[in-house]
């Protein structure tokens, strides 16, 4: 299973991925997604709803 990242460095929190794949990121308190269940939705679904929209491409998967 590969797991995605957030590189928080590059995260602008605008929050889409958390909007759009809540069951995987959420916001930390310093508004910066990061992934708290990497096996909580489909690869599929974190490729389409959260990697392929976020402005900034912050999100990667770690084999
Ligand atoms: S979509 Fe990208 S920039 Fe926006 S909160 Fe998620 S990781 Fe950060």
């Amino acid at each position: 299973m590969r797991t995605p990242y957030v590189d928080q460095n590059a995260c602008i929190g605008c929050g889409l991925c958390v909007t759009n794949v809540p069951q995987v990121f959420r916001l930390t308190d310093h508004d910066k997604a990061e992934v708290f269940d990497p096996g909580g939705e489909s690869e599929d679904t974190i490729q389409r709803e959260a990697m392929d929209v976020c402005p900034v491409s912050c999100i990667y998967w770690q084999e």
